[in-house]
């Protein structure tokens, strides 16, 4: 059996219009903005809340743990980079206390933009806080609604829990698995 060792997908670099934004005061943390990474012209695009670390202290690339969960289930279903593009609520990672909810009001917008240009088919929200920012709504979680399709914005969304939840309840794997091969047939229907 050939074993699968995760690599950093390819940055999309964000557009030039974008890269001074300020909008949010986040750009105060000292994180650089990351648009997106995987193929941008993809048909699944997967939702999370906010970009992992891509480099380590040194400025060398590395795999965070979300993003090793996360490949590790693709490939698990035959999902590959090809097929993928990732893509987050806030474009730059918070490093301390922020306002969140209304950082994440102003920030979805780029999203919402993105969503506009790419017109992916498939959407594949992971963890609360990208389902509740993108389905709009704070009483809603992972676990009341995964497992189904939904119907948010006009497209068609899956969700599942964070890969960063799965690396810490392992027993939630095979669930998130499931999801997973949820995605694959719609993706492949
Ligand atoms: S996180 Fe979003 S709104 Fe905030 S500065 Fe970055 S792109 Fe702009």
């Amino acid at each position: 059996m050939t074993h699968f060792c995760p690599t950093p997908f390819q940055e999309e670099l964000t557009p030039e219009d974008f890269i001074h934004c300020k909008k949010c005061g986040l750009y105060k943390h000292g994180s650089r903005m990351i648009w997106g990474e995987g193929n941008p012209t993809a048909s699944i695009m997967i939702i999370l809340d906010n970009p992992g670390a891509r480099e380590d202290k040194e400025g060398n690339e590395y795999v965070c743990g979300t993003r090793e969960t996360l490949q590790l289930a693709a490939n698990h279903v035959g999902l590959h980079e090809k097929d993928l593009y990732i893509t987050y609520i806030l474009k730059r990672r918070p490093k301390r206390a922020y306002e969140k909810e209304q950082t994440r009001q102003i920030c979805i917008h780029h999203l919402h933009q993105q969503l506009k240009e790419k017109k992916p088919s498939l959407l594949f929200c992971l963890g609360n806080i990208a389902v509740q920012s993108f389905f709009q709504n704070a009483d809603v979680d992972v676990k009341s609604l995964r497992g189904k399709v939904h119907y948010v914005q006009g497209y068609q969304t899956i969700v599942a829990y964070h890969p960063l939840a799965i690396r810490r309840r392992p027993n939630l794997w095979n669930l998130f698995l499931d999801d997973w091969r949820l995605v694959t047939k719609h993706y492949y229907s």
